[in-house]
This record gives C-alpha cells, structure tokens and sequence, in this order.
C-alpha cells in the first residue's frame, strides 16, 4: 500500500501515522470517523480537527471518487455511475433498490486480466488495481449522492477481485469493522472467476461473507472455451476449493451461470452440472448472457433458462433466475465504461 493513501489505512495504521505526526492517538478515531462513518471527502469538514492537524493531513491526499454520470433505469430505479479516479481512468458502480434494501455492486479493478470471451469488462485488458480506499469510496459517493442507506455490498462489477487480494481484505475489513459503514460481512458477496489458491486463502480468513463463484460451463472443454482461467485450474479443482471455504467458515457457495444460446443451456448440460454440484450446499444463480456488441454471443431463449432450472431443481439444487435490473441502462458489466471511452476516444 501506498504510505501516502490515507483512505485505504486501518485504524491501527491510523495511530501509528497519528504517532509519526507527533499526535495523540485518539485523533486516529476521529479521522477515521470522519472517513468511514462521516464520509466526508475533505479535510475542511473535520471539524473537530485542530488546524495545524487538518494541514499536516493536507500532505495525505484524499482523491475522493468523481460522478461524471449516472444513468437511471426507469424500469426498477436501478442507477448505474461512472465515476473518474484522481489518475483520470473512470470505473463504474451499480445501485440495485430491492425490497430488503439498497445493494451496491463495486468495481475492484481497473478493467480485467481474466479475458472471458463474454465480458466487456475483460476488451481491454487491465489497466491497475483499485485501492481500497477507491473500493471504499464508490459505495460511500454512491450514499452521499443518493442519501440512502447501502445495506449491501456485491463484488461484482469490473474486475478479478481475488486478482487484487490484499486490496480487497483491506476493503473488507474498513466496510465491515466497527467505527466505519459497519456493514455485516454476512450482506458482502465477492464473486471470482476461479482462482483456485486464493479461494483457499480466502477460506482461512474465516470470513462470513458469501463467496461466488462464476462457473457458466458443466465441463472443462466448455469452460475453457468461454473463460480463459479455466485452463489453468479444473472444476474438479474448483469444486474442492468451494468444499474447503465451505468446511472453513460454513456460508453456502453462490454458483453463477450465465446462459448462452447453444453453447452452455442445454438440457444435456444441465444434467452433467447438477450432476457435478448435487452433493455441494450451494445455491445456483442462472443469468441470460447479457450481449456486448463486440461478441456474437446470444443470451438463452426464457424457456431454455426455465427448463434448465427445472432440470436443476429435479437433483435437489437451489436456483434462482436473476432477476434483470436496469435492462434499459448499458446493463451488463464494464459496458457504461466502455461506451464512455469510446466516446472520449472519438473526442480526441
Ligand atoms: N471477476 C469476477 C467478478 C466480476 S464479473 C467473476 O468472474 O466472478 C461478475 C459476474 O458477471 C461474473 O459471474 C461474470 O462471469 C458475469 N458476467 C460478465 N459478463 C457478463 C455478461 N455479458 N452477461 C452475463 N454475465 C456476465
């Protein structure tokens, strides 16, 4: 972590800085109140700062996250922000309303190294990894802005979030302790491609949030077809990676299946993965393939998604059809991101 990125510092890390600016250590609460809890974005609004502190913390910069747009659904309400980094890259975030409250979907990087052939996230490869701080910092905009409550948190937007490990436990830790949002880890769910050592990692943190894993094939030979870590680590591998998190810390895995059009929804294919994750406890999420315009890929006919539920359900497996929020917004992952640089491209 960079010394300098005060956003991203534990409460412990507060007061050792608290300690080097020769000041007590109960002003590492306060800043950090004023941060986590407050989310202020200037040092000017602490006001229970001393002057001479608020000016030593000037050196400490705190590059809060900037709106340059928000597109509203008027479907369900869901809004989508692209919001610009202090380095000029953008990054953008989703606010789902559900009936049991507000769930924000974060970004974790700075587009996406894993390549899946489905994914607008992945066209451009990776450009860095996001901070803490700025994962932090798209849920505390996105409640400033609205004035709403954010009851949950999905890691789920661009990005390999176990790609940028250390970052996220850091995220993790700030969103979910006391003293900052204090949001229960129980409400939090990372989603990963499959990256089978940090899934294990993971597991040994003891951690009660829910892991998702995007699996979208039965079989290694389709899976590799649609995402190119699967030539790295098997289901097999995968699956046993899910057993462990689950023996470790007792959440139920979340299974991600996006439906493709003649490539992953049959029946046949059905059958061989309620085969492969019947005796998993786990919960399967089928999503129609959203399309990005730069892939030939078409999304599951609604009875093709139906049938394959049904087929699901038949072994005893846990589904539900997600439910599409913001249909009529650039819907699907990294797609906002990637229409707003094209425009700014063609700007230039
Ligand atoms: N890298 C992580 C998290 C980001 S992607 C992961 O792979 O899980 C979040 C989810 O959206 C993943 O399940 C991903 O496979 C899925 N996804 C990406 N592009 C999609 C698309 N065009 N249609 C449907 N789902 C998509």
């Amino acid at each position: 972590m960079d010394r300098k990125d005060i956003r991203s510092m534990t409460i412990e890390e507060l007061k050792v800085l608290m300690g080097e600016l020769g000041e007590k250590p109960f002003r590492a609460k306060q800043v950090y109140g004023w941060f986590h809890e407050k989310l202020v974005s200037s040092y000017d609004e602490m006001t229970n700062l001393p002057k001479s502190l608020r000016e030593k913390l000037s050196a400490y910069p705190i590059n809060p996250l900037k709106a340059v747009d928000v597109q509203v659904s008027r479907l369900d309400g869901t809004r989508k922000y692209l919001f610009r980094l202090s380095d000029g890259n953008v990054i953008e975030s989703v606010l789902m309303r559900y009936k049991h409250g507000n769930s924000v979907c974060i970004s974790s990087q700075v587009g996406c190294r894993m390549g899946c052939r489905f994914c607008a996230s992945a066209i451009g490869g990776l450009t860095r990894n996001l901070t803490a701080g700025e994962m932090l910092d798209q849920i505390y905009r996105i409640q400033v802005l609205t004035g709403e409550r954010v009851s949950n948190v999905v890691v789920m937007g661009t990005g390999e979030p176990l790609d940028n490990y250390e970052n996220l436990l850091r995220f993790i830790r700030i969103l979910t302790e006391e003293g900052g949002l204090h949001i229960s880890q129980r409400n939090l769910t990372v989603s990963t491609c499959g990256i089978v050592p940090k899934i294990r990692e993971l597991a040994g943190e003891k951690l009660q949030m829910t892991l998702a894993l995007s699996l979208h094939a039965p079989n290694d030979e389709k899976r590799r077809e649609l995402m190119p870590i699967a030539r790295k680590y098997t289901i097999e591998e995968i699956l046993a990676a899910c057993e462990y998190y689950f023996k470790e810390t007792g959440r139920r895995i979340t299974f991600e299946y996006s439906l493709v059009a003649g490539v992953n929804d049959s029946q046949a294919d059905a059958a061989q993965l309620a085969d492969r994750i019947k005796s998993i406890n786990c919960h399967v999420n089928l999503i129609p393939v959203n399309p990005v315009k730069e892939r030939s890929f078409r999304r599951s006919a609604r009875e093709a998604v139906e049938k394959f539920k049904i087929k699901l359900e038949k072994y005893g497996i846990n589904v539900t059809i997600r439910r599409e929020m913001g249909g009529d917004i650039d819907g699907a992952c990294g797609q906002l991101r990637k229409s707003y640089m094209e425009k700014t491209e063609s700007e230039k």
